[in-house]
C-alpha cells in the first residue's frame, strides 16, 4: 500500500532468465509431461531459454513445483497440475512424454499406478499427438534390456526382463509404452521418437529418492555409512543431466524414429563408485576448509532382479545425432556434491 497515492502497488516478477526471441515460424508449442521432475525441469529450462512456448503437465507425485517456479509468470510458460492417466486437450507441435516415477522405491511404492501411468498415460499422450499431429518423444529406459545378456547394450537387443518381479511395473510398463508408440506410428502415422535413457544424475534430483548417486552423495556429505547393495560388483554407467538434455532435444529434432540409447559409457562397479563419491566429497570438504567426514562403506542385501551389468552402446546416437556425452562422471559428481552441500547448509534439505 502506497500512502502517498492511496493505492495498492502490484509488483510483477520480471527477472526471468533471458530467453531467445524466436520468429513465429520457429517458435514451437511444446508439451512436457513430468516436466516438474528431475529430468523434466532441466528440459524445461533449455527449451524456455531457446525461446519456445512450454506447457508442463505434472501430478507432482515425485516432482515439485519448486523445480520450475523460476518460470511461473513468464508469458511463454504454463504449469498445469494433471495426471496423465486422464486425457488432456491442448494444441501443440511437440510432446516430450516423461511422466513416470523413475527411482525404484518410487515406482515400487504403487506398482499398479506405475503401470497405469506407463500404459494409460502414454496412450493418452499418443492420442493427443495423433489429433494435433504433434511429434511425440517418449523417455524410455535402459531397463527395457532388464538383466542383459548382451554387453554393452545396443538398440537391437530385445532384453531379458522378469515380467513378474518387483521391477516389472517399471520395466514392462516402459516396454508396453514403446509398443504403443510404434503401434501409433504404424497405424496412425504419428511421428515418434524413442530415447532409451541410462542412469542419469545431477542437481534437482530428489536427495531422498533412494537412487545410488543421491544416496551416496548425501551419506558421504553427512559422514554416514554408505550403503552398497549386494557385493557391489554390479555395474552402472552414469551420465550427467546436461548431456541427456542435449541428446533429447537432438533426437526430437532429428529424423530418427528408431530407439536411441542415451547414456555415458563410463562403467563403474557400485563398490568403486562409492569410493569415488567418498573421495570427491572429502576433496570438496577440504577445499572448503572443513575436516573431511569419514564414511564407512557397508554392505546391505541386494534387492531382487537388480541388473548385474549396464553400459550403453552409443554408436547409433553418435551416428544419427552426432551426440556423445561431454561431461565426465567425476565432474558431474563434484557438481552434485556442491549442490547438495549448499542445500544441507541452508536447510533446504535436512
Ligand atoms: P522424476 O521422478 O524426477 O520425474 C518424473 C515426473 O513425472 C515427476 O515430476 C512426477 O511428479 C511426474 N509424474 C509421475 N507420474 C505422473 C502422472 N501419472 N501424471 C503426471 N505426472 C506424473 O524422474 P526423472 O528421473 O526425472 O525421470 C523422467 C523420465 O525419464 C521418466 O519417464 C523416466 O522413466 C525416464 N528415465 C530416467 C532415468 C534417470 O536416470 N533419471 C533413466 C531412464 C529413464
Ligand atoms: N544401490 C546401492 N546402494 C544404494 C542405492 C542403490 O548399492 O544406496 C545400487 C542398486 O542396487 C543398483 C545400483 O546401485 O545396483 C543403481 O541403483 P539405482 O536405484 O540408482 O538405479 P537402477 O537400479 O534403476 O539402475
Amino acid at each position: 500500500y502506497d500512502p502517498a497515492s492511496k493505492s495498492i502497488a502490484y509488483t510483477t516478477l520480471t527477472s526471468f532468465p533471458p530467453v531467445k526471441l524466436l520468429p513465429p515460424t520457429q517458435k514451437k508449442r511444446i508439451l512436457i509431461t513430468g516436466g516438474a521432475g528431475f529430468v523434466g525441469s532441466h528440459l524445461v529450462d533449455r527449451l524456455m531459454l531457446l525461446g519456445h512456448d512450454v506447457t508442463v503437465l505434472d501430478n507432482f507425485f515425485t516432482g515439485s513445483k519448486t523445480t520450475v517456479s523460476h518460470w511461473v509468470g513468464h508469458p511463454n510458460f504454463e504449469l498445469v497440475r494433471h495426471d496423465v492417466v486422464e486425457s488432456f486437450m491442448i494444441e501443440c507441435d511437440q510432446i516430450y512424454h516423461l511422466a513416470c516415477p523413475a527411482s525404484p522405491p518410487h515406482y515400487q511404492f504403487n506398482a499398479v499406478k506405475t503401470l497405469k501411468t506407463s500404459f494409460m498415460g502414454t496412450l493418452n499422450m499418443l492420442g493427443l499427438a495423433k489429433r494435433t499431429k504433434a511429434r511425440f518423444l517418449i523417455t524410455s529406459t535402459s531397463e527395457v534390456y532388464g538383466d542383459p545378456e548382451v554387453h554393452p547394450q545396443n538398440e537391437e537387443y530385445w532384453g531379458n526382463v522378469n515380467p513378474i518381479g518387483i521391477r516389472a511395473c517399471y520395466d514392462e510398463g516402459k516396454r508396453v509404452a514403446e509398443t504403443l508408440t510404434y503401434s501409433y506410428q504404424r497405424q496412425d502415422n504419428v511421428e515418434v521418437r524413442v530415447a532409451r535413457i541410462f542412469n542419469t544424475f545431477g542437481p534437482r534430483m530428489n536427495p531422498y529418492d533412494g537412487r545410488v548417486v543421491s544416496n551416496f552423495v548425501i551419506q558421504a556429505l553427512k559422514g554416514e555409512d554408505m550403503t552398497v547393495y549386494g557385493d557391489g560388483k554390479q555395474t552402472r554407467s552414469f551420465q550427467y543431466i546436461h548431456d541427456l538434455v542435449d541428446g533429447l532435444i537432438a533426437l526430437m529434432n532429428s529424423e530418427e524414429s528408431r530407439p536411441v540409447n542415451l547414456g555415458n559409457a563410463d562403467e563403474f562397479t557400485v563398490g568403486d563408485f562409492a569410493e569415488m563419491v567418498r573421495e570427491i566429497v572429502q576433496k570438496v570438504q577440504k577445499e572448503d576448509g572443513e575436516i573431511p567426514k569419514q564414511s564407512k562403506i557397508v554392505y546391505k542385501p541386494m534387492p531382487s532382479d537388480d541388473p548385474q551389468r549396464r553400459r550403453p552402446d552409443n554408436s547409433r546416437a553418435l551416428q544419427v545425432l552426432g551426440w556423445h556425452p561431454r561431461c565426465t562422471v567425476a565432474m558431474g559428481v563434484e557438481e552434485m556434491v556442491r549442490y547438495y552441500k549448499a542445500q544441507l547448509a541452508d536447510g533446504t534439505i535436512a
